[in-house]
């Protein structure tokens, strides 16, 4: 899968993305992210503004129409980085002979009012589509336009709540739909949704002692559920189904 990211802040995914499965996804090539920041689209000199020390700064953003705190992300440069994906797939389909070897892509849109983001929509979403754009919104959000001459745009939320901008819910979809692709997890079975897998997860000692025993003084115990230590894997299954959703 090959993630195209429209962020004004692009940085704010350095630390995470090169971490652990995700950065090893990315060493491998099973997974590609792009960046396209919308400041370096404002080419218009009206929206360019020039500090006395001679630094210039790109404006993207304005003051919401009909009133309202907060400020709006212009369209244009939005729509120029959309554009600078699309025309870059379509070129290569237009190469393309081979119907199977077409680039598939799918653009999110991340909204606090969209559909809610599911594993489900993940695993859907790996399975038909080779690229995804995701426009991460910031401030009071992005001009409505861009969704109006843009139709296929999915309105994505990932949760009740609202944050700053739609850059952890792009983390956040990025790392769902990674695990989804064979490879990028050691074992394709770890992910919960092939097996039964319980929330509840135990490793050594077997009987966790806490606090820790002191002179004179003795801890709580807590086992591990004796049943995981029994060998009986059919035990085990029924175990971690009825574990499931407590
Ligand atoms: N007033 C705006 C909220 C802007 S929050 C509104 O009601 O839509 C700024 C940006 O953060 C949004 O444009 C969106 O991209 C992102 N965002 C905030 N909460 C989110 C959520 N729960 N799911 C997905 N994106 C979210």
């Amino acid at each position: 899968m090959h993630f195209h990211v429209i962020t004004l802040f692009p940085e704010s995914f350095d630390s995470y993305i090169h971490e652990s499965i995700i950065g090893r996804a990315i060493k491998d090539k099973k997974i590609k992210i792009n960046f396209y920041n919308p400041r370096l689209f404002v080419t218009e000199k009206k929206f360019k503004k020039v500090w006395p020390d001679g630094n210039v700064s790109q404006i993207v953003d304005g003051r919401p129409f009909g009133g309202g705190p907060g400020m709006v992300i212009r369209p244009e440069p939005v729509l120029k980085a959309i554009e600078k994906v699309t025309k870059k797939i379509d070129m290569y389909n237009q190469k393309q002979t081979n119907r199977k070897k077409k680039k598939k892509l799918k653009i999110v849109f991340f909204s606090p009012g969209g559909d809610l983001f599911t594993t489900e929509y993940a695993t859907r979403s790996v399975e038909k589509y080779t690229d995804i754009i995701l426009i991460c919104g910031r401030y009071e959000g992005i001009d409505a336009r861009v969704y109006q001459v843009i139709k296929k745009i999915e309105h994505v939320s990932i949760g009740d709540y609202v944050l700053t901008g739609g850059e952890l819910p792009a983390m956040i979809m990025i790392d769902v739909m990674a695990r989804q692709i064979p490879g990028v997890l050691g074992n394709f079975d770890s992910r919960e949704e092939s097996r039964a897998s319980s929330h509840d997860v135990y490793t050594r000692p077997e009987v966790l002692e806490w606090p820790l025993p002191s002179k004179g003084q003795k801890g709580k115990k807590y086992p591990v559920p004796p049943v995981l230590l029994s060998g009986n894997h059919k035990k085990i299954e029924e175990w971690k189904q009825s574990t499931k959703n407590q």
